[in-house]
């Protein structure tokens, strides 16, 4: 209402237009930042006698695969329609070497952030991206994406399969849903998923900035055990479970300010200091899953400034995490291997298929202003 009255129009036209258009969209749908086309003509016949412009026509994409169309037919009255673009599924194989950082080259090579962070998340459980990233190693990516007729890619889809080449040897991945929970995960070619019980980094896109071990303690001033590690990110970057399990204790802990610790299953539990706030809703007592937010970065308690200190903690005393190997998460067996086998061979045969490519990319129609 306030778009339209706001181009002219008055109100009881623009109330007109925005139930017309209601069947088809719901106006509280927008968003901020929407573009919306409105096509207006000058028209002096207004009841109260000044010149009005009139709505001709009003469009806007609902949907990078669908339009809202409003026109006024010769009739003069106003109605809805909308258009759809027909989307196919195509497969894109992007690969790339290394320079820098894994995000900066797989968009260079065309892979969108959203499909780079997943795959970061998912080869994190087993691989360290601050210490075994190193220039040349080499990524291999199998990703859907859904292309309009003219073979511009809309919609990203699902990864299919992807391998990071490191200096330790090569780690390929596949995604499979078991047909028991049907929950989509990533196997290694022996059918193991690559979940593991515990994440390494519990935030994203942090930089460790002290590790664990004696240090000069940078507020006391003297060497002092490091119980943790640190990663330094801005105030307010959420920080993930690093695993399922239940919240033992929330609130103020002396130096390490906001404070929450959880109790996973089987021996470890793990520890997160100096938080700004908390998630809504936890307290003591609350399940919580694997990578769910847990809290905020901040730098409460005895900090120099914003970074989450992250402990894994077993039978009550802190534990070096970068030493530990984390009990693997399903392997599957029997059948389910079988249909996984076959989910596989099939993969590795679109593999050699797919063109590697240099992917189109249509301008994002719909999308809002970016949300970071
Ligand atoms: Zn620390």
């Amino acid at each position: 209402m306030t778009l339209l009255t706001g181009a002219g129009l008055d109100r009881a036209e623009a109330f007109d237009a925005v139930e017309t258009l209601r069947p088809l969209f719901n106006p509280r749908d927008l968003r901020v930042g929407q573009e919306i086309s409105v096509l207006l003509r000058p028209e002096s016949d207004s009841p109260d006698g000044a010149e009005r412009p009139r709505l001709a026509e009003l469009a806007f994409d609902t949907d990078v695969d669908r339009r809202v169309r409003l026109v006024r037919g010769d009739d003069d009255k106003l109605s809805a329609q909308e258009e759809r673009t027909e989307l196919t599924l195509a497969l894109a194989r992007v690969t790339g070497s290394i320079d820098d950082s894994l995000f900066a080259s797989a968009a260079r090579a065309g892979l969108p952030d959203s499909v780079t962070t997943e795959l970061i998340r998912m080869f994190s459980y087993d691989v360290d991206f601050q210490r075994d990233i190193h220039p040349g190693d080499q990524f291999d990516v199998l990703v859907e994406r859904h292309q309009d007729p003219e073979g511009r890619t809309l919609k990203w889809g699902d990864i299919l399969f992807a391998r990071l080449t490191i200096q330790d040897g090569s780690l390929p991945i596949y995604r499979y849903a078991p047909s028991d929970d049907g929950i989509p995960d990533f196997f290694n070619p022996k059918g193991e998923s690559v979940r593991k019980a515990l994440l390494r980094t519990p935030i994203d896109g942090a930089r460790i900035s002290s590790g664990f071990g004696m240090r000069r303690h940078p507020v006391l001033g003297y060497s002092k055990m490091h119980k943790g590690i640190d990663f330094a990110a801005p105030t307010g970057t959420p920080i993930l479970a690093a695993g399922d399990g239940t919240i033992d204790k929330l609130g103020r802990a002396g130096s390490y300010g906001n404070y929450v610790r959880i109790r996973h299953d089987g021996k470890y539990s793990t520890a997160y200091a100096h938080m700004s706030r908390f998630a809504r809703g936890l307290k003591p007592g609350s399940r919580v899953r694997q990578g769910q937010t847990i809290g905020y970065v901040g730098t409460t308690g005895r900090s120099t400034g914003p970074h989450l200190h992250y402990e894994i903690l077993t039978a009550g005393a802190q534990i070096n995490p970068q030493g530990v190997k984390f009990q693997t998460g399903r392997r599957l067996t029997g059948k389910e291997l079988a249909a996984f086998n076959a989910r596989k061979r099939k993969i590795d045969g679109e593999l050699a298929e797919a063109p590697i490519l240099s992917v189109m990319v249509a301008e994002q129609k719909t999308e809002g202003p970016k949300r970071d």
